[in-house]
């Protein structure tokens, strides 16, 4: 016999056990938009002090739009994905130029706004505006593809899945609060090992569940290993300060200010990859001092190993096509960097600075 799943179950499981988050407080547009963005790739608990921060620092989006990029790089920083923080700045300008300062509530014009995709979109236009839409992030698959015995999250599937939720967000139901209860049920119930299932609302009609093992549904896509880089990189030092410059905004971690240097090339030693590194980015031959410390760190796609050497600035002045600046250690906190570099520093500021 075909048990269909309710709205209803849903939400009034929802209603009782949802988590008491800040955005969930509010139906303003620019709060609910920045937390979406701020929750992409992120932990709940990671995000809500940035959250915090952020709406303290900024409360409107006007706010964001007027900021340099420095400022709101600084308060993003430590959160990773710096594309989010630039593309939502330029959202924010463009929604303040074009729209007036109102947050579209048409799908088209918001998705096509920096930063914006279907899943944001979705989000968004439901919990703040009511649209009826689907918003469908990684623990909505999870839940709807256990619930439905989907093994595979091909193209059709996906279509299958959104099709179902479609079918859920009829007559008076809240959209943004029924996907919102998709969501916490997979985030805290339908979890991706040892889900709760005996807690689940929707065990009685769960395929997966009868099939006796959830944990294989959807099958999980293998992803090939991070490749691993050797970096190497400079602190030069001109009496006690020492230089940094700014990534241009086209790179990745655009934005941010870093120690100068790159990756080692085959059969390059550390040293001459560093010389290499210093005099194409800087003009300029650094007078090797001694090596500093080497951190290691991961980002999204690769690893790396980054090799820190303390350095000094010869006769011939620094030249660099970026912003640079020469800067003294009590002055770090007014510059966002990497969370590599910030390794770096904790090692310097526990071991010392001095050469
Ligand atoms: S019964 Fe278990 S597997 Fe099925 S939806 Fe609920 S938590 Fe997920």
């Amino acid at each position: 016999m075909q048990v269909k799943i309710t709205s209803k179950e849903i939400l009034n499981w929802y209603y009782g056990n949802k988590r008491e988050l800040p955005f969930r407080f509010t139906k303003d547009p620019y709060k609910i938009w920045i937390s979406e963005i701020m929750l992409q790739q992120t932990q709940m608990k990671t995000v809500i002090p940035f959250y915090n921060r952020w709406i303290d620092t900024f409360p409107t989006l006007k706010s964001v739009a007027m900021a340099k990029s420095d400022k709101i790089l600084k308060l993003w920083e430590g959160l990773g994905y710096y594309r989010r923080c630039l593309n939502f700045h330029k959202a924010s300008k463009i929604v303040m130029e074009k729209y007036h300062g109102r947050i579209p509530n048409d799908y088209k014009i918001f998705r096509s706004l920096p930063g914006v995709g279907e899943y944001t979109a979705g989000a968004v236009l439901s919990i703040a505006f009511g649209v009826q839409i689907s918003a469908i992030d990684g623990n909505v698959n999870r839940l709807l593809s256990r619930l439905n015995g989907i093994k595979n999250l091909t193209k059709r599937n996906r279509l299958i899945i959104k099709n179902k939720i479609k079918s859920l967000l009829i007559g008076d139901i809240v959209p943004g609060d029924l996907n919102q209860a998709l969501m916490e049920l997979g985030a805290l119930v339908c979890i991706p090992k040892n889900p709760l299932c005996y807690d689940c609302p929707l065990s009685h009609v769960c395929k997966a569940y009868r099939n006796g093992n959830p944990e294989l549904y959807p099958i999980k896509i293998k992803r090939p290993s991070k490749p691993h880089l050797e970096v190497v990189t400079a602190i030069i030092w001109r009496k006690q300060k020492f230089y940094i410059q700014k990534r241009s905004k086209k790179q990745m971690l655009g934005g941010l200010w870093e120690f100068p240097g790159g990756k080692v090339e085959k059969g390059e030693t550390l040293e001459n990859a560093l010389v290499r590194e210093i005099e194409e980015e800087c003009l300029f031959t650094p007078d090797i001092i001694k090596r500093a410390t080497s951190i290691n760190h991961t980002y999204s796609h690769f690893s790396i190993t980054m090799h820190c050497y303390h350095c000094k600035e010869k006769k011939k002045k620094i030249t660099s096509q970026n912003p640079f600046n020469w800067i003294s250690v009590k002055d770090i906190d007014k510059y966002s960097f990497p969370k590599a570099n910030h390794k770096i520093f904790n090692f310097m500021s526990k071991n010392g600075w001095h050469i």
